[in-house]
C-alpha cells in the first residue's frame, strides 16, 4: 500500500516539476548516508506510539489521514506554500477558498465567510474573538461537556465564561440555560455538535426556539462532530440538532478530526460575510500582488501551511461531501459500530452502561461493581489488559450521574460532582465496524481475567 503511495506520488512530482523545468538548473541538497542513517533512528523513535492506524487502536480520537491526503500533501511540500498571501500561495489559496465553500455547502449555507486554521482551538478562538466584538461586554455560554478550551479562550479574550450544566445524557440542559438566559447577560451561547468525552449532540434545534425569545448569537463547536451531518443513519433528536445548522451564526469543524487530515487543519466558517470588516489591518509589505482577497485578511493567524489546503481539496476531490456517498458511508459505519458496541455492553454482566444509546461514535462505560470507586479500579484494570492484548481504549473521568443512581448497590452520596473512570472507545474509522467482533472478544477476554482475578480481593 504504501509503496502504490510512493509510486502515485513520484508520477505526480515529475508532472509538477516539469512546470517549472524552463528554469536553470539549480541542485537541492541530497539525502545521503547520514540522512539515511537518522531517517532510520527517526523511524526507531517513532515506533513508541500506540498503532494509531490500527483498528485495534479504538482509544481517542485518532483517525489516520487519507493516502491521498499524504500524498497531496508531501506533494505540496515541494512548493512549501504559506496560504498567508497570494505571494506565497497562489494555487493552494485557491484550493483553500474551493475547500471552505465545499465546507459550507455541507451545511446548506447558501454564502459565508471562512478560512482554514491550524486546528479547532484557533478556529474557536476566532469565533469567540468575533463574538466578542459583536456582543460587547456580554459573557459567553457553553456547557460543562464543552470543549475546555471556551473557557480558556474567553479568559484569553477578557470575556467573562459561564458554564451551562448538562444533562444525564451530556447534553445542555435547557432549563438551566433559559434560567441564565433570563438573568444574566449572555452574548453568545456555544453550542457544542459531537463534545469531545462522549459525543453527545446539544439540542440545536431547541436552543434556536430559546433564540427567538432572548437575543443572543449561536457558536457551534462541531469541531468534532460537524461531518455527522452526512450521516444517514442518525437518531431523530441528533439529525434535528444537525439540520438546524443553517440558522447558527459560525461553526468550527475540524478536517482533521473527522476530514481524514493530518494534523494542522482546522476550519472557522461565518454565516454572514460581513464579519470579515472585523479583521481589518493595514498590513504594509504582505499584499501588493493582487486586488484578490487574501486570505490572511480574514484570518487571525498570519502564515498558515498551504499544504493542508491542497491535502483537504484532493480528498474531497476523491471522497466528496455527499449524503449516501463512500465518506458519509463511513461516518454511517462508526456511528453502527458505536450503537453495536453499546448493545454488546448493555447485555454483558460485566459492564454498566448509561441508559441512552451513544450519538455519534464514542462509547463509555464502566465495569459493574458495588461502587463507583470499585469500578474505577476494574476500569484502570481492564484497560491494561486490553493494551497487554493490542486493543487501546481510553480511560475518561466521567460523571457518575451518567449512569443511573440504581447501578452501584453501595452508593451513598448523590454527590452532582462525583465522577466515575470509566472505559471509552471512539469508533471513528469506517474499519471499524468490520473489527467490532475482534474488539469485543478482546475486551470481554480482559473483562473476565480482571474480575475472576479480583473476586477474592476486592479493590481497596
Ligand atoms: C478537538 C476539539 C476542539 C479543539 O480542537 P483542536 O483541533 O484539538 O485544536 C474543540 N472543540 C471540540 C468539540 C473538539 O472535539
Amino acid at each position: 500500500m504504501e509503496n502504490k503511495l510512493f509510486q502515485t506520488l513520484n508520477e505526480a512530482q515529475r508532472h509538477l516539476d516539469a512546470g517549472f523545468a524552463h528554469l536553470p538548473a539549480h541542485p537541492v541538497p541530497a539525502l545521503d548516508e547520514a540522512a539515511s542513517t537518522i531517517l532510520q533512528q527517526v523511524a526507531t523513535r517513532l515506533r513508541d506510539n500506540y498503532p494509531y492506524a490500527h483498528p485495534l487502536y479504538a482509544g481517542q480520537m485518532l483517525k489516520p489521514p487519507h493516502p491521498i491526503a499524504r500524498a497531496a500533501y508531501a506533494l505540496a511540500m515541494s512548493v512549501n506554500p504559506n496560504n498567508h498571501a497570494l505571494d506565497g500561495g497562489r494555487a493552494s489559496s485557491a484550493m483553500e477558498v474551493e475547500a471552505v465553500a465545499a465546507l459550507a455547502k455541507m451545511f446548506d449555507w447558501p454564502q459565508h465567510l471562512g478560512h482554514l486554521s491550524s486546528g479547532g482551538t484557533f478556529a474557536n478562538l476566532e469565533a469567540l474573538w468575533a463574538a466578542g466584538q459583536l456582543r460587547p461586554g456580554k459573557a459567553i455560554a457553553a456547557s460543562d461537556q464543552a470543549h475546555y478550551t471556551h473557557s480558556r479562550i474567553s479568559s484569553v479574550l477578557g470575556l467573562s465564561f459561564v458554564t451551562v450544566p448538562s444533562d444525564t445524557d451530556g447534553r445542555m440542559d435547557l432549563t438551566a440555560l433559559e434560567h441564565l438566559l433570563a438573568t444574566q447577560a449572555i452574548g453568545t451561547v456555544v453550542v457544542t455538535l459531537g463534545t469531545t468525552a462522549i459525543g453527545s449532540v446539544d439540542p440545536l434545534d431547541q436552543i434556536l426556539t430559546l433564540q427567538k425569545k432572548h437575543n443572543f448569537r449561536i457558536h457551534v463547536d462541531a469541531a468534532y462532530g460537524g461531518y455527522f451531518t452526512l450521516a444517514g443513519n442518525l437518531s431523530r433528536e441528533t439529525r434535528a440538532a444537525f439540520d438546524a445548522i443553517p440558522h447558527a451564526d459560525s461553526l468550527v469543524i475540524d478536517p482533521h478530526k473527522h476530514g481524514l487530515q493530518p494534523y494542522g487543519c482546522g476550519c472557522i466558517l461565518f454565516r454572514d460575510p460581513t464579519i470579515g470588516r472585523l479583521y481589518k489591518h493595514d498590513s504594509p509589505y504582505t499584499y501588493f500582488s493582487s486586488k484578490d482577497l487574501h486570505l490572511g485578511e480574514i484570518s487571525l493567524e498570519c502564515s498558515r501551511a498551504g499544504a493542508s489546503a491542497v491535502a483537504l481539496w484532493a480528498t474531497q476531490q476523491l471522497l466528496p461531501y455527499t449524503h449516501g456517498g463512500a465518506f458519509a458511508q463511513g461516518l454511517e459505519s462508526g456511528h453502527t459500530a458505536a450503537l453495536n458496541l453499546y448493545e454488546l455492553l448493555v447485555k454483558s454482566p460485566h459492564f454498566f452502561t448509561p441508559s441512552t444509546p451513544p450519538q455519534l461514535d464514542i462509547v463509555f462505560w464502566t465495569p459493574s461493581a458495588a461502587t463507583p470507586e470499585a469500578s474505577s479500579v476494574f476500569a484502570q484494570a481492564i484497560f491494561d489488559e486490553s493494551a497487554q492484548n493490542d486493543l487501546h481504549l481510553a480511560l475518561a473521568q466521567l460523571p457518575t450521574h451518567f449512569f443511573s443512581p440504581d447501578k452501584w448497590k453501595d452508593r451513598e452520596i448523590n454527590d452532582e460532582k462525583s465522577t466515575v473512570t470509566c472505559l471509552r472507545s471512539v469508533l471513528m474509522k469506517p474499519e471499524h465496524l468490520l473489527w467490532l467482533d475482534h474488539i469485543w472478544q478482546r475486551l470481554d477476554a480482559a473483562a473476565v481475567q480482571v474480575t475472576t482475578v479480583n473476586t477474592s480481593t476486592e479493590p481497596a
